[in-house]
């Protein structure tokens, strides 16, 4: 029987579930950057929790979907190198679960088809696709390129689209 592998985020470990539970947990260096500094135990941190760096292939099948979900902006570094973490670990056969609430990292985990946990997120996670739209006409943009509105000049802003 395989044991349940977490992929964590950094809200994962404020929200202190390393030292939860007893599954196997693995993040990026790019989360131990944003962790180390904070009343962590590194020793834990160390003895607990395994840091590896993503594979390259990953890393670009993650960038490529995000493109496509057009969550590209939203993914930081950190994001998009726990997204191909928990590409690599599901390759090699082991049930993963990357913990995050952040709203990009789970669109994109969905559509790779990789399971979530949240922190804090409770209930039924549907996908999102972002659209961009003018505030001032309401055109609608589905080109990530176009940052500015063709017919009245205004800076698109961004929505989210529940897909049913
Ligand atoms: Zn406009």
């Amino acid at each position: 029987m395989s044991e349940a592998v977490y992929v964590l985020d950094s809200t994962a470990f404020y929200a202190g579930i390393p030292y939860q539970g007893r599954g196997r947990y693995y993040t990026t260096y790019f989360v131990l950057e944003e962790v180390k500094h904070q009343s962590i135990g590194s020793s834990l941190l160390h003895t607990r929790v395994q840091v590896t760096e993503p594979s390259v292939e990953s890393l670009q099948r993650v960038k490529s979907m995000a493109a496509k979900t057009g969550d590209a902006n939203a993914l930081s570094k950190t994001d998009e190198s726990l997204l191909a973490l928990a590409l690599d670990l599901s390759k090699d056969g082991n049930k993963v679960n990357l913990v995050s609430d952040d709203f990009a990292v789970r669109n994109v985990a969905e559509v790779l088809g990789i399971p979530l946990s949240g922190t804090s997120i409770k209930g039924e996670w549907k996908q999102i696709t972002w659209k961009m739209f003018c505030k001032g006409c309401g055109k609608e943009y589905t080109n990530p390129k176009i940052t500015t509105c063709v017919v009245c000049g205004t800076t698109l802003s961004k929505k989210a689209v529940r897909s049913t």
